[in-house]
């Protein structure tokens, strides 16, 4: 068996039980999640936020790149969100408050990206010499400067929730780094 075939003999277990369960939401859609978060998290293999949090299928958008960074594909795809919630009705903000999650964490493979400013410069379309303040290398600053950044954004609802998390891949702990707030104070 390839891996593919490995995956799909998986899934057609989740489909079973998951249809027996009653537990597949095809109406998802048009409603909210019931935990009311967008995660901003990394695409590495060890940090899916449904195994760290334990989310269930219908409880939290997540939205994955290399870092968990904020960068203009990341505010691309929060529009793309916006706007999909308005077109179903459900405009984010108008169906209740979301909490905005930014979770990064150590060990991040970014980090072997330090010596390609080139690379990372495009990453974050911007130049190489103001790479600095984006803190690769150091997960706490990188995650305080990505909310900062996220809360200056006037596009995003100043009633939400942000938060930003450092997640610890030698404990499997989250440490709070930037607490829960409203993403503007009025
Ligand atoms: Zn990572």
């Amino acid at each position: 068996m390839n891996n593919l075939d490995d995956l799909l003999q998986r899934n057609k277990q989740f489909a079973v039980q998951q249809s027996a369960q009653g537990t597949l939401m095809p109406w998802l859609p048009r409603a909210m999640p019931t935990v009311k978060a967008i995660i901003i998290g990394c695409a590495d293999m060890r940090v899916d936020p449904a195994h760290i949090f334990g989310t269930k299928p219908g409880e939290a958008v997540v939205l994955r790149n290399i870092g968990g960074r904020f960068t203009p594909g990341l505010l691309e795809q929060l529009g793309l969100l916006g706007r999909i919630g308005q077109v179903a009705g459900e405009a984010p903000g108008g169906g209740g408050e979301f909490h905005l999650i930014v979770l990064q964490h150590t060990d991040c493979g970014i980090t072997r990206l330090a010596g390609d400013p080139a690379m990372l410069a495009h990453y974050f379309q911007i130049q190489e010499g103001e790479l600095r303040p984006k803190a690769v290398t150091d997960p706490h600053a990188a995650v305080a400067a990505d909310v900062a950044a996220l809360r200056a954004i006037p596009a995003l609802p100043g009633t939400w929730l942000i938060s930003g998390l450092v997640y610890d891949v030698a404990t499997g702990l989250v440490e709070i780094v930037v607490p829960p707030a409203p993403i503007r104070t009025a």
